[in-house]
């Protein structure tokens, strides 16, 4: 049954259906469908939570993404609020129906996350532990994984399959920009990646243009890229004060943006 060498489980050959993330309460990211996942890079007070919750309410977005455990390039920027942030969120979250989407940087981690957390989204840092993707594949909710800082389509599935075969199928790939030569933008949104992705898997692709081009004012016009590429969702990092955020505050939406985004994404949806 081995389609191909490298990866099969996550493959179309294998599987020919799209794979449909049910993440309970009428929330989905499959095929078909167009998730708006919104949020901080990072997770900084019970204040900014609930800043960020009434504004997707407001706009009836109902997956948010915030780091509590942060992978930072340097060791003195801002690491995170770790599981207190994590177990604070989630109840203010709870109370307005909204899905939480949050960054697992170890296996230690996966456990003590696990009842606070809807998707488990594994770093571009991250995509070829392998270990904490043999780990993931033995949980049943669903992680996203996010493509290597250099990594290719090809291990992006590879590490894909660590999980699938272990047995968890609730994986959502995500495109978040990769490293090239390339020195304008912070990395090369490659939306190449998301119509080869859909061809060769049955997973539902979101596309992440906050930490793709790293820049404020072109995430919107990525995102809107991103839905017509074929994306089946939109991450983007947005804040009241994107000034003033932890972290990642050049690439974040304030409010009024994320208000704008979230309906242009809607219908430009519409039309694809
Ligand atoms: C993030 O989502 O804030 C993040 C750290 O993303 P990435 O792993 O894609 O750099
Ligand atoms: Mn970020």
């Amino acid at each position: 049954h081995i389609v191909s060498d490298e990866y099969k489980l996550v493959s179309k050959k294998w599987k020919v259906k799209p794979t449909s993330i049910d993440l309970g309460d009428g929330v989905f990211v499959k095929d078909g469908d167009m998730a708006i996942m919104a949020g901080p890079c990072s997770i900084e007070s019970e204040d900014q939570i609930r800043k960020v919750i009434n504004h997707l309410k407001e706009n009836n977005i109902k997956l948010m993404r915030g780091g509590v455990f942060k992978p930072r390039s340097s060791p003195y920027a801002f690491r995170g609020l770790g599981l207190d942030g994590l177990k604070l969120w989630y109840e203010l979250a709870q109370e307005a129906g909204i899905k939480i989407v949050t960054e697992v940087m170890q296996v230690s981690q996966i456990e003590e996350m696990y009842p606070f957390v809807d998707i488990y989204q594994v770093g571009a840092r991250n995509t070829q532990n392998f270990n904490l993707l043999d780990e993931l594949g033995k949980v049943d909710k669903a992680v996203m994984i996010k493509r290597g800082i250099s990594g290719t389509i090809e291990e992006l599935l590879q590490s894909a399959e660590y999980v699938f075969s272990g047995g968890n199928e609730k994986l959502i790939l995500c495109e978040r920009g990769i490293r090239t030569y390339e020195k304008a933008s912070r990395n090369t949104l490659d939306l190449n990646a998301v119509p080869i992705l859909k061809a060769k898997s049955h997973l539902p692709v979101v596309v992440d243009p906050s930490h793709g081009i790293g820049i404020r004012a072109y995430v919107p016009q990525m995102a809107l890229a991103g839905v017509m590429s074929g994306a089946d969702g939109i991450i983007y990092e947005a804040h009241e004060v994107p000034d003033k955020a932890y972290s990642d505050g050049q690439q974040t939406l304030d409010f009024a943006q994320s208000t704008l985004l979230a309906d242009q994404i809607r219908k430009t949806f519409a039309l694809r």
